[in-house]
């Protein structure tokens, strides 16, 4: 890449899972990098490999505060994404949508410089069309355990368009479905994490509900390509644009696949549904596959095996185990 190209580029969110993979990706393409994060979920481990690129740079920083840094784009990411963090504190989680989302969104007016939103399945809720396309409105409990984040980032769709219509600025919006890979901590939560720790931990895989609720899982490097190819796509792509692997399984599937590719005694122990939890999510891209010519290219085990290779890596060089599979919901 020629250095006129190179760019400074702001990824809030930046020590987290996807945020750290896109900062990496983004350095990797001769960019400068601003990291900005509270790390309420990330951390400086993800960043670690980093620190010594010159063109990288660590702000620890909330984005519910001000914000003032010299960039040229904006990729906002920060949000504790898995639900036991995003409920830990929900208010939180809200301002970090809506306030930060307003900062985030001034920064970008003043120097009107692109902004690329990270936005979620969860606008879907429990949808009542299947698959998912943007045209669908969503189905979402207003004042459930949830819609801190569901909610949270409905809103900041609401503003980033309403950016657009009122000061023309250059948002993306991207709808990103569940994704996984290197760098989810193992305490993270979400399902990956939770099976992939207990199955090379030996403990039970633990299915809430009967399992037969679905997800479609997105490889880290495909959803990164994704979000890259967004944000340097010309104007008029605005989105909401989904971003996912278009492979429906049920999480008992996902349990068992990672039994087999772990090669792990484990059993399934099956624990309560949480309140609201979407029964079917599948995102339809065809939007993303006509306007930025993207779709994933590396299938669930494929990932899955990538993934416990790090994971296998982490918790051997961690020994963080024992502490966060008794409990995942223990804050770090
Ligand atoms: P993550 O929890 O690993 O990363 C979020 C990062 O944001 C963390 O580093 C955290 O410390 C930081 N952060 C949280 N609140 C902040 C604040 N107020 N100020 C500054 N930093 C803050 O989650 P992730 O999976 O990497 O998700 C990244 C983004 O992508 C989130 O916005 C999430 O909603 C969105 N997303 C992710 C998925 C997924 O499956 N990974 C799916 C849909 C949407
Ligand atoms: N899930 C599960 N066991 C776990 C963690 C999650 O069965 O240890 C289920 C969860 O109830 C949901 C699905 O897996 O139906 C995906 O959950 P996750 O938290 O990864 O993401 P969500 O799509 O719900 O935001």
């Amino acid at each position: 890449m020629q250095a006129t190209m190179n760019k400074r580029i702001l990824v809030t969110g930046g020590a987290g899972f996807v945020g750290s993979n896109i900062c990496a990706r983004l350095l990797e393409q001769g960019h400068h990098v601003v990291c900005m994060d509270n790390f309420s979920t990330g951390a400086e481990q993800n960043v670690a490999a980093l620190l010594d690129n010159a063109r990288f740079s660590l702000l620890r920083q909330d984005i519910t505060q001000a914000i003032a840094v010299d960039v040229d784009q904006i990729y906002n990411l920060a949000c504790p994404a898995s639900p036991i963090h995003y409920q830990a504190d929900p208010i939180g989680t809200l301002k970090t949508n809506v306030v930060g989302a307003l900062n985030i969104l001034e920064l970008s007016r003043q120097r009107n410089i692109p902004v690329l939103q990270a936005s979620t399945s969860e606008v879907y809720g429990d949808p009542h069309v299947h698959p998912q396309s943007e045209s669908y409105w969503g189905n979402v409990n207003p004042i459930g355990p949830r819609a801190c984040y569901d909610e949270g980032k409905r809103s900041a769709e609401t503003l980033f368009f309403d950016y657009r219509r009122q000061f023309g600025l250059p948002v993306k919006v991207a709808r990103i479905f569940n994704t996984y890979g290197p760098r989810m901590h193992p305490s993270d939560g979400r399902v990956v994490a939770n099976f992939v720790v207990q199955a090379l931990s030996g403990r039970d895989l633990t299915i809430y509900g009967d399992g037969t609720q679905t997800r479609s899982f997105c490889y880290v490097d495909d959803l990164v390509a994704g979000l890259i190819a967004m944000m340097n796509s010309g104007p008029e792509v605005t989105g909401p644009l989904n971003l996912g692997n278009p492979e429906e399984f049920t999480i008992r599937e996902l349990a068992d696949i990672v039994l087999e590719l772990t090669n792990s005694s484990s059993r399934i122990v099956h624990q309560p549904l949480p309140t609201d939890d979407p029964r079917q999510r599948l995102p339809d891209i065809a939007k993303a596959r006509r306007l930025l010519g993207w779709a994933p290219t590396i299938r669930l085990r494929e990932g899955l095996v990538r993934t416990i290779a790090y994971f296998e890596t982490v918790v051997a060089k961690q020994s963080l185990v024992t502490a966060y599979v008794s409990d995942p919901s223990v804050p770090r």
